[in-house]
């Protein structure tokens, strides 16, 4: 299993606590000095930079939200003058005005120097051809991972998203042995490729999946399809973009690059600093971003650390499988539900695909939850009674992890909507 940089992914923990903290103290400053949000809530909360003597002093910096760079729309987290960047990306927005992040030249190398990590702990090699079907947009999936890649030394077809057909037939073609997707893309490129016929010509060695919530089962059923590994990696737009953590080929959690981020988790609540190893927010702080630093980012993203040594020899913590963002999840009769759960139920199930359409109502102020799925045999419709005596099975198993009765219209193949980048699964009517 092969390491890109041994010197800071094999690094005594000791150590890297000492350069986090030499590396925090000066974000810190620098963001204090150049950037006006975080002057102003530092002040705000009596927090000068000096206060940064140990690690665990981060807790006296307030929290920056989703919502204070919206309201600095579009450069005011910058804290270099513009002519030193040279970059800007930005997140879809669909929720409000996007999120800006500028880069600087040292932040476009430490980038590619953290997906470089991320790919090769995930199995690209310089002797792979890699296929970035991400968008080359706004969006910072594929260019973030295309120059990582370009560093490994692998050979990198930049296709972009969509048009599925023609980029199945150049991973045919081209000898594709590395897809760049979203977990619900790679899903339904292998669904178009088994229809197409073309799966026995491609010969895929790994899938570096990331930027969307996936279950184990997606996984799982991902490299029965696709035949190879799967590894997902994990970033944003308000950090960096993806790089910020990644698995390895154990695939028990993604390594943090933790020399250029910090993690905390949170009670999404209180606020309050959860010990390592139990469930709240992702709060993230950037250690060099130069363009744009974060202080405290609240990312909304359901994790706990991993801090156990992975068998793959790399010491840095983990942070395991993202449950869904603290905005996703849905409370249903005063239960809480996340769509993660429903997934992992319905991959399990035999006789229905793996796409599915959550749909949440209320009547008579009652809410109302409803999955429609797909049937893989769709002669099934016409015998009523397999078909009740699946979906009664369906419900009774969501009832069992979900807790709640769930109503299930299992469609006919192939009608769902399918995504070319992160998927929309969940419609809230309410
Ligand atoms: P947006 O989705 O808001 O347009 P980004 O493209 O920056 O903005 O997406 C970042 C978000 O995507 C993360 O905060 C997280 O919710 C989600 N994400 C990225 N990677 C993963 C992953 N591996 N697992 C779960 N969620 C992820
Ligand atoms: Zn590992």
């Amino acid at each position: 299993m092969a390491i890109w940089n041994e010197k800071a992914e094999n690094m005594d923990r000791d150590e890297l606590r000492a350069l986090q903290l030499e590396k925090l103290k000066k974000t810190v400053r620098t963001a204090y000095d150049h950037v006006a949000l975080y002057r102003h809530k530092m002040d705000e909360a009596g927090v000068t930079p000096e206060d940064i003597g140990s690690l665990d002093d981060i807790s006296k910096i307030p929290f920056t939200t989703k919502q204070d760079l919206r309201e600095h729309y579009p450069f005011g987290l910058a804290a270099v003058p513009m002519r030193d960047i040279v970059r800007i990306h930005a997140s879809s927005g669909t929720t409000g005005k996007p999120i800006t992040a500028c880069y600087t030249k040292k932040d476009l190398e430490m980038w590619a120097e953290c997906i470089a990590r991320v790919a090769t702990a995930g199995g690209a090699t310089a002797d792979d051809i890699a296929q970035i079907s991400f968008g080359y947009t706004l969006f910072t999936g594929a260019f973030g991972l295309h120059y990582g890649l370009e560093k490994i030394g692998c050979a990198i077809i930049p296709i972009s998203s969509g048009n599925t057909e023609r980029q199945l037939n150049i991973m045919k073609d081209f000898g594709t042995t590395v897809l760049i997707a979203t977990p619900s893309y790679a899903m339904y490129m292998a669904e178009v490729a088994e229809k197409m016929g073309v799966m026995k010509d491609i010969h895929m060695k790994c899938g570096i999946f990331g930027a969307e919530a996936s279950t184990e089962e997606l996984r799982q059923e991902l490299q029965r399809r696709w035949g190879c590994v799967v590894t997902e990696n994990y970033g944003l737009t308000e950090l960096l973009g993806p790089g910020v953590a990644g698995e390895c080929m154990c695939r028990k959690g993604m390594h943090i690059n933790e020399d250029y981020f910090y993690a905390e988790i949170i009670d999404p609540i209180t606020g309050k600093v959860l010990p390592d190893g139990e469930t709240g927010e992702l709060v993230l702080t950037s250690l060099e971003r130069e363009g744009q630093p974060s202080l405290r980012y609240r990312t909304r993203d359901i994790t706990h650390i991993i801090t156990e040594p992975c068998e793959c020899g790399r010491t840095s913590h983990r942070i395991a499988k993202i449950t869904g963002r603290s905005d996703d999840m849905l409370i249903i009769r005063g239960v809480n539900v996340f769509p993660s759960q429903i997934e992992s139920v319905l991959l399990t199930m035999e006789g229905i695909g793996p796409n599915y359409e959550i749909v949440v109502t209320r009547h008579n102020y009652t809410d109302y939850l409803e999955v429609k799925v797909e049937l893989i045999d769709a002669a099934m419709l016409d015998r009523f009674s397999d078909l009740e005596n699946l979906q009664k099975k369906i419900v009774t198993a969501l009832r069992t992890v979900v807790g709640i009765d769930i109503k299930v219209s299992l469609v006919s193949p192939s009608t769902l909507k399918r995504f070319e980048g992160k998927a929309k699964r969940v419609t809230d009517l309410r």
